[in-house]
Formats: C-alpha cells, structure tokens, sequence
C-alpha cells in the first residue's frame, strides 16, 4: 500500500477501508510516513473548524465504586480505589458548572457513574440548566439509557451526550456492547448529538480493533470523533499492561481524523497535550471533582487540567480558541 496514495485519498475526502486504516496505524509513531498522516489530519481538522479548536468541560455529579466494574476505571468496584460515595448538593453541581460557564468552556459535561439513579440526575440537571446562561450547551455523560430516558435528557436542556463503545466492551467492562450500540441510537433518535471516541486505548489494542473501532465510530457520523489512550491506575489489573505514549496516542488521533467523514466537525484526544493538537486533535477536556482516571477525589488536585490549561496546549500547537457555543453540538 502506497501511503502517497492513501493521503492523497483522504485529502479528497474519500473514505478509507479498514485495511487501509490498519496500514496508516502500522507505521513507526516516529517516521516521515507517520508525521505526514499527522500534517493531513492537522490540515482536515483546521478546515472543517476554520482553525478554532474548543474545550468542553467535565465535572461529576458524584463518586462512587461502580459494580459495573470497567477495569481501566478508578470508580470500578473490583479496582478498590474508592470505597466510600460521594454526591455533589444541588448547589454544588452549580457552582461547578458557573465556574466553567465563566471560564468559556464551549460545551459543560455532566458525569455519573453508570449506576446513578436516572430521576435524580434529571432533577440536579434541571437546577443547573436553570442556573446557566440559555447559549451554554450542557452535555450529559450517563450510562446506557432507553428511548423514554434519552427523551428525558433532551427535555432536560441537553444538546447531547458522550457516549461510546469502548475497546473490548463486554469482556474488559461489565456492560454489554450491545446496550451501547442500542443507547447510542436511541440519543440520535430523540434528537441528542452524540460525540464519541476510540477508547481507553493501551499498548495490547491491535491495529485491526484500532481501525474496526474507527470505522464504528464513524458509522454514525458523530459530532466528534478521537482517540484516548487509558491512563494507568496504579495497583491495578490493568497496570501491568502500561500505557501507550503521547506519540502514538496523536498516531491514531490523525488516522481517527482520515477515517471520518468531513461531516463530523470534531476530533477529541484525552489527556490533552500538544502532540495531540498538532495531530489534528481540535476538542480537549478540563476537568474538576471525580474523575475516572484519577485516584484523587478532586481531579483538580490531580491529573485534571483547567480550560486555561488546555488553551495553553492549543496555543503552543498553533491553534486558536472557538469562543461561544460549541459547534459540534449544533
Ligand atoms: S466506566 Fe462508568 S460504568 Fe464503567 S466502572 Fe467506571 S463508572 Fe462504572
């Protein structure tokens, strides 16, 4: 396969076939092939967004031990990290949500564990929906939902979800993958966007799940697209498999990037860092309170970074910064 060949398809937008993505994933991390994949999905991503990259938001209404156990989360029962639940008061989910409302995060995420129950992540919406300004797109971050539910989430002043299919669902998670595929179609059908990623990717994830799960994700054209690779919890199961670079990382977030349709706007990478801005990457996260990456209950104290470091990021990878609503939620 002639890589000359296949950029020069991707720059026409045509779309790529799962061999194709396998090959452009087969390539050293490090070599002129690779870093010219990475130039394509850098000049893509600037097109499709006009240069401006954005940074959405994510704070957790509560912390929990998740009996749904996906061994690379520091909530999953089985992982032991967290013992004890924690949940924000109404007030506090607020002023999490202002603060990032007044930092200019374009899109605020609101995430649960999988078992939260669903009539009061709709009550502690409703309060923060009241207390932002109408512009302000807020994002849901639930587990898997029905029809009747995903109906709710919209009514409750969400313009859409994250929600993925991630590696090995089912045999490394305790969900089925079925259910995701099936809550993914029924966001879309109750008119909530949906914005996605290939994900937590390690060092044993091969090229040919790699490129299986880009094509997934572009099969329901999505507000965005990425790739995240899985930070390691220290202690667990999964540590022992370590943890790709940030190189390889920005590999497979340009391949994500050619493996997409130009109908999706956004092209995600988690942790954000430059090697994934300059990759093509144009949507980071900040974080604040629980996250499932991290063994601090306050991910501000730990491996979360604020809206003013992921704007740092963009700037040094020479990218600007979208002000207002985002985009890949319209
Ligand atoms: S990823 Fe979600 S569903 Fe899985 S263990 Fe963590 S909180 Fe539970």
């Amino acid at each position: 396969m002639n890589m000359h060949d296949l950029l020069k398809k991707a720059s026409a937008g045509e779309s790529l076939s799962q061999i194709e993505l396998v090959h452009l994933l087969s390539v050293p991390p490090d070599s002129c092939d690779s870093y010219s994949v990475m130039a394509e999905a850098n000049r893509i991503s600037k097109e499709l967004s006009g240069g401006y990259a954005e940074i959405h938001a994510q704070f957790a209404l509560n912390l929990a031990s998740c009996p749904c156990n996906c061994l690379f989360c520091s909530f999953a029962q089985v992982n032991g990290v967290f013992t004890e639940e924690i949940k924000l008061l109404p007030e506090e989910a607020v002023v999490y949500a202002l603060q990032f409302e007044e930092k200019g995060a374009n899109a605020i995420f609101v995430m649960t564990t999988a078992k939260y129950a669903f009539d009061h992540f709709i009550e502690m919406s409703q309060e923060i929906r009241r207390n932002m300004k109408p512009a302000t797109t807020l994002i849901a971050n639930v587990g898997d939902q029905t029809l009747e539910n995903a109906k709710r989430l919209k009514d409750a002043g969400y313009a859409g979800v994250y929600h993925a299919l991630r590696l090995r669902e089912g045999s490394d998670t305790g969900l089925s993958p079925q259910k995701r595929k099936e809550s993914i179609r029924n966001f879309q059908e109750a008119g909530l966007y949906v914005g996605t990623c290939v994900e937590p990717i390690g060092p044993e994830h091969t090229n040919e799940e790699l490129a299986a799960m880009i094509k997934f994700t572009a099969s329901f054209n999505p507000s965005y697209s990425g790739a995240a690779r899985r930070i390691t919890i220290p202690g667990t199961r999964m540590a022992g498999l370590g943890m790709i670079n940030e190189l390889r990382m920005a590999q497979i977030v340009a391949v994500t990037r050619l493996g997409m349709p130009r109908t999706v706007m956004g092209n995600c990478t988690h942790e954000p860092c430059t090697l994934g801005a300059i990759a093509g990457a144009n949507l980071f996260w900040a974080e604040l309170g629980a996250n499932p990456r991290d063994i601090k209950a306050r991910t501000e104290e730990g491996r979360g970074d604020t809206v003013e470091q992921c704007a740092a990021l963009y700037k040094e990878s020479n990218w600007d910064v979208w002000k207002g609503p985002s985009r890949y939620y319209q």
